[in-house]
């Protein structure tokens, strides 16, 4: 037993260290964005925080995928309880650590959570075959080929499988109870492992052990190796939805974001007087973002916390009348570029110019695309705007690396001189009125 709980505390002891240092690794990426100071109703941001990450309130537009990524979220979170018991039974030689304390109450939430572990595999097998087999269309545009969508199979297979284990370890378990096998206490009879049990009460109690220990030790190990599968996966929005959404802005939609580093002169082009930035955040090395660098820490927290559920993608006007815009891929794009500039941060000790910058993965044609329509925003279920970064990109190109198209110059002169988009003085736009 002494061998089996040294075992069990050095894998537990490697996961966690693994995991913490992916997490930091990412929290330095985050961090690489420039400063910007948050604001606001606090009590609006927790709001937000229970209804749309705990709530999931922007899933029930569709009730039939909401439901069922209900079940697996949940399953996801109170499952967990139960690997709380079998962490501390690993660690202490124990066995069903929390029967006596919970005594009859303990095969009702085993229970539970068994119908839970059959609603996941139910959802995650449904979600395979809207993947695979149905070719849903936003989970089979462009930007969900090679990686993106073998991650998002490994993970529905994977949570299949740590499902039949916690369900093949009970069922083995209660078979070991029928036989009266020492060491096996008796727990009262769970919902679905106890009629399973019959069918298994056959075999010996060597193969049952060997069963049920095969299945706790697979169990837990999945469950370790799933934490550390998590950094490399858009499956971290299960952890990062919840900071994104305290974070994310609480402006009116259609109030785009002031440029700080153009206030003073704009205040001085309009005669009014001088003032210190609104918020004190850090100015950004360019106008506009031409790398992450230049977009803030909120932004790449976003990127992060992308689940690359394609819903923005699927209400973009201009993705549905076929242009090359995809607000999720521009999501994925800052994330695969924060990753490279982490990488390279990795190997250099600091960032070396590397010669590239986020505009390498986003294309010109798709940020003019964009109508700033807010679409994407609107549909995001944890809070991100893809049109925060199209809108900082599109900046820099416009205001620093002067790359817009020959049309669209005749419309800034008038914007600079006229205040409008029109080639007209404002004392002149009603002259039109005179001959009606
Ligand atoms: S704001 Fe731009 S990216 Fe977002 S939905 Fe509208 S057109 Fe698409
Ligand atoms: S930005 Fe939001 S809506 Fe778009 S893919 Fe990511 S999580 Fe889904």
């Amino acid at each position: 037993m002494l061998l089996a709980q040294i075992l069990f505390v050095a894998l537990l002891v490697t996961a966690i260290t693994r995991f913490s240092r992916m997490v930091r690794k990412i929290r330095r990426n985050i961090l690489l964005g420039r400063d910007e100071r948050i604001s606001g109703d606090r009590w609006q941001r927790w709001k937000n925080v229970l209804l749309l990450a705990f709530g999931q309130k922007k899933m029930f537009r569709n009730w039939i995928p909401a439901v069922l990524h209900l079940f697996v979220y949940l399953g996801f979170i109170i499952i967990n309880i139960e690997i709380v018991e079998i962490i501390l039974d690993g660690v202490l030689g124990t066995h069903r650590l929390f029967l006596p304390y919970l005594k009859g109450v303990y095969p009702v939430f085993i229970s539970a959570f068994e119908v839970l572990a059959v609603l996941v595999i139910v959802a995650c097998a449904v979600f395979l075959i809207r993947r695979n087999i149905l070719h849903v269309k936003r989970f089979t545009q462009p930007e969900m080929t090679r990686w993106p969508r073998q991650d998002a199979n490994n993970i529905l297979i994977f949570e299949i499988i740590l499902m039949l284990l916690f369900l093949t370890m009970n069922t083995s378990d209660q078979a070991l109870q029928m036989h009266h096998a020492p060491h096996y206490v008796h727990t009262g009879r769970f919902l679905i492992s106890y009629p399973l049990a019959q069918e298994f009460s056959h075999l010996s109690n060597g193969s049952l052990v060997a069963l049920e220990r095969g299945a706790w030790w697979l169990h837990i190990a999945g469950v370790l190796f799933f934490l550390n599968y998590l950094p490399y996966s858009k499956h971290f929005h299960i952890l990062l939805a919840f900071p994104n959404t305290y974070y994310a802005s609480l402006d009116p939609k259609s109030r785009m974001p002031v440029m700080e580093s153009i206030v003073p002169e704009v205040r001085n082009m309009l005669g009014l007087p001088e003032e210190a930035a609104s918020d004190g955040s850090s100015m950004p090395a360019h106008f506009g973002a031409r790398d992450v660098f230049d977009l803030s820490w909120r932004h790449l927290l976003a990127a992060y916390s992308c689940t690359e559920c394609g819903r923005c993608t699927a209400a973009c006007p201009a993705n549905l009348t076929g242009k090359k815009l995809s607000p999720r891929k521009i999501m994925m794009d800052t994330r695969d570029r924060l990753e490279e500039v982490g990488r390279n941060i990795d190997q250099h000790g600091q960032f070396v110019d590397d010669g590239k910058s986020l505009l390498n993965y986003i294309s010109e044609e798709e940020l003019r695309a964009c109508t700033t329509c807010q679409a994407c925003v609107e549909e995001c279920p944890v809070s991100i705007s893809p049109l925060a970064i199209i809108l900082e990109l599109r900046r820099y190109l416009v205001m620093e690396a002067a790359q817009t198209p020959q049309d669209w110059n005749a419309m800034f002169t008038s914007i600079e001189n006229n205040g409008a988009p029109w080639a007209f003085p404002p004392d002149q736009r009603d002259q039109w009125t005179a001959s009606l």
